[in-house]
């Protein structure tokens, strides 16, 4: 038990971590996709607890960071991870944010708490650290788990740069703010709805079966197509 984090074990050596005494739009789904030789953890959640030391309990092997955008409720934890990978478009972002670049200003207020995450913590004092990337990312690279080979695939439309991961053989696709069952944005400073569109008619033609979003629960094929109409 970790008293910020939930700890949520799924098929196929994926791990889900979120954050319940924020709202779950105030943050977001964290994977950590666990292979042989490394584990890909997928976004890091607000920043108002300590992540790293969780991840390396968790983690199987080298540890690679990948923030699927740069809106705070990805990359809040980033700046606790060495090996740190986002879309080129969202790299400034990465490496200097600001309340306003990372929509924080004006979504996460101190009424978004229903714990405090620590006694120390100070709502005022809240800010995402920058973490500048290591590697930037681009549409089409993989990345190599050791047993298991991961897809990146930009998919913009909520903000520029977004990525989802694909694992092809386990049938899984994780796709932070593309998709997910709950209230979507596609009007935000730097998003784009038909690119959305185009995006999520790309993600329907990959044959995976389960859809691990960015924020809310997980579902299948059946609901990502009602899901998708929405868009
Ligand atoms: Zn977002
Ligand atoms: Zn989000």
């Amino acid at each position: 038990m970790d008293p910020w984090f939930e700890i949520t074990p799924f098929e196929n050596d994926v791990v889900r971590l979120r954050e319940p005494n924020v709202g779950p739009l105030d943050s977001c789904n964290i994977w950590l996709v666990n292979g042989s030789k490394a584990s890909l953890l997928i976004d890091t959640g607000i920043g108002v607890a300590p992540l790293s030391p969780l991840i390396a309990k968790l983690a199987t092997g080298r540890l690679i960071c990948l923030l699927t955008h740069s809106h705070y409720d990805h990359i809040g934890g980033a700046h606790e991870f060495a090996d740190r990978h986002i879309h080129a478009t969202e790299a400034e972002t990465l490496a200097n944010p600001t309340p306003e670049s990372t929509l924080w200003r004006g979504w996460l207020t101190r009424e978004s708490f229903l714990a405090s995450p620590s006694e120390s913590f100070l709502f005022d004092q809240y800010e995402v650290r920058p973490a500048p990337a290591h590697g930037v990312l681009s549409d089409g690279e993989r990345i190599d788990l050791g047993d298991r080979l991961l897809e990146v695939l930009h998919v913009p439309g909520h903000s520029p740069g977004l990525v989802a991961v694909l694992d092809r053989a386990a049938g899984a696709l994780f796709t932070s703010d593309a998709i997910y069952d709950g209230p979507m944005f596609f009007d935000l400073p730097g998003s784009d709805r038909q690119s959305a569109k185009r995006s999520v008619a790309r993600l329907a033609g990959l044959g995976a079966k389960v859809f691990h979003p960015g924020h809310f629960e997980s579902f299948d094929a059946e609901r990502f197509a009602e899901l998708a109409g929405g868009i």
